[in-house]
């Protein structure tokens, strides 16, 4: 069995009547995220994290900030398109964690959903992903709320990796 991990981290500022987009689930609140995608932070975190953990660049490179192609796409759309690059690879996710940071709106009424939709796009059971959110206490551009963040760290695997595990990932 190969394992491999990776981890990932994403920023959006803040800016009122735009529509907030977190894990999938959109969320009730005064303010969203400025972005050329839908802006949800902890999908692109979780896309980073998947491509970190075999060395396959980023999600910018995967999918420009500059192209119409993306341009206000669902980040879902981005997260299934990630997903089909690491099972290009021969990987599959084994599970994920999710750290939100947001000062306000509340988080957790929304976290089971966004689960069960990171599950279902990823493949696997929701007691795999874990999405956990906190304020940062009114500290920093989070605590002011200009803005929100996002770390996710996620393992994947392969079986049968007679190679070391090299193949798929092509040394870039
Ligand atoms: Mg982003």
């Amino acid at each position: 069995m190969d394992i491999r991990i990776g981890n990932g981290y994403d920023v959006h500022a803040l800016a009122e009547g735009l529509p907030l987009w977190l894990g999938g689930v959109r969320i009730d609140s005064p303010l969203g995220c400025i972005a050329h995608s839908d802006g949800d932070v902890a999908i692109h975190a979780l896309c980073d994290a998947l491509l970190g953990a075999l060395a396959l660049g980023d999600i910018g490179h995967h999918f420009p900030d500059t192209s119409d192609e993306f341009k206000g796409i669902d980040s879902k759309v981005l997260l299934e398109r990630t997903v089909a690059i690491v099972s290009a690879a021969g990987y599959r996710v084994g599970n994920a964690d999710i750290t939100i940071a947001m000062q306000r709106p509340k988080i957790a009424p929304y976290i089971l959903r966004m689960r069960e939709i990171l599950a279902g796009i990823m493949g696997v059971p929701v007691s795999a992903v874990s999405v956990k959110a906190t304020t940062t206490e009114k500290l920093g551009f989070v605590g002011r709320s200009e803005g929100c963040e996002a770390y996710a760290v996620v393992i994947v695997s392969r079986e049968d990796a007679a190679d070391g595990g090299k193949a798929g990932i092509s040394g870039k």
